[in-house]
């Protein structure tokens, strides 16, 4: 890895919370609270079996979650996770961060939604401080599930929240049976990302022009509604064009998404040509711990493969910050430090 990769201001949007905790963590988590069900307390065990394994269709172990949102269910504990990111997000270069969790997935034991949110809320508060890093937190409901309305009804009375996430599921769980979460999150300027993942070619369409969201979760895929004649491009749906057009963030993940076989390499990732194209492409991690992957590296592939430079990183950074859902005082102090 090139120095100035590691030490080069970075930003991401699109990281969970319950995928990035340190394997030391969890470990230690499940200790403390007599936690049993860890395939191995071990560490070099547990990480082999976390990470993703190569030549698998589905390389990313699903499982995983279970054990890190098992482990989640005390104020104490998504605190420390909370501060934790932040930490290795800072440590790692990374001066933006939108962390993104869904509430409603920790309530197994005694906390209320609002306690947990205020769990996280203060990790990011206590965690911006100490760690000289700007962050926000968004709530995620699950496509597969009936509350998303209770969700964005959370991010409406919690006002240090700063967005709306729709995950889980893509292939038969649109995001359209949702319609009137997100309509509320609309009325009530709740900002709204919504992850539209390469399995559903519509998914694109149902999350900007139906869904009116600001932002793509992952997006990659959008590559196969544009057409490039004689270097420039051309738009074969009303949603790409509308993607282009407003500048849309694509917070692309490309080692996830090369980890769940939607492409072969990073280097065949749609990244590339869409930044060349000049859509409004984003660097994110997903999940630092399932993928085995910190934001350096996953800088450091897309570098690589598509043979950018530091004025690229600076200004896919700058880009990052303007579609952050933080506060604009904050993003403005942070976007006048960094010079292009
Ligand atoms: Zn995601």
């Amino acid at each position: 890895m090139q120095d100035w990769i590691k030490t080069v201001p970075k930003a991401v949007l699109h990281d969970h919370l319950d995928g990035g905790l340190r394997v030391e963590t969890l470990i230690e988590l499940a200790n403390q609270q007599g936690y049993k069900s860890l395939p191995s307390n071990n560490h070099d065990e547990l990480k082999k079996w976390i990470q993703p394994k190569p030549n698998k269709s589905l390389a990313i172990n699903l499982e995983a979650w279970d054990h890190t949102i098992g482990v989640m269910q005390d104020s104490d504990s998504i605190y420390r996770v909370t501060m934790e990111a932040l930490e290795d997000l800072s440590n790692d270069g990374v001066v933006y961060a939108e962390l993104r969790f869904a509430p409603l997935v920790h309530t197994f034991k005694e906390l209320s939604t609002s306690e947990i949110i205020k769990s996280v809320v203060n990790g990011i508060k206590d965690g911006m401080e100490k760690f000289d890093i700007i962050a926000g937190v968004i709530l995620c409901a699950m496509r597969q599930e009936k509350n998303s309305l209770e969700v964005v009804n959370l991010c409406i009375e919690h006002s240090d929240v700063v967005g709306f996430d729709l995950a889980g599921p893509e292939v038969g769980f649109s995001v359209l049976n949702h319609d009137r979460a997100c309509d509320l999150a609309l009325e009530n300027n709740v900002n709204v990302t919504l992850h539209a993942d390469w399995e559903v070619p519509e998914g694109i369409k149902e999350v900007v022009l139906d869904s009116k969201a600001k932002r793509i979760g992952h997006g990659s895929q959008i590559i196969n509604d544009i057409s490039f004649e004689n270097e420039k491009v051309t738009f074969n749906n009303e949603a790409a064009k509308y993607v282009f057009d407003n500048n849309i963030a694509l917070e692309l993940c490309p080692t996830s998404n090369v980890q769940c076989g939607a492409f072969a390499n990073v280097s065949e990732h749609s990244f590339g040509k869409l930044y060349e194209a000049g859509f409004n492409v984003t660097i994110n991690t997903d999940n630092r711990l399932m993928s085995d992957i910190s934001m350096s590296e996953e800088v450091n592939n897309v570098v690589e493969s598509f043979d950018l430079t530091e004025k690229d990183i600076l200004k896919i950074t700058k880009n990052t910050i303007e579609a952050g859902f933080v506060k604009p005082d904050l993003k403005n102090k942070l976007l006048e430090k960094l010079t292009i």
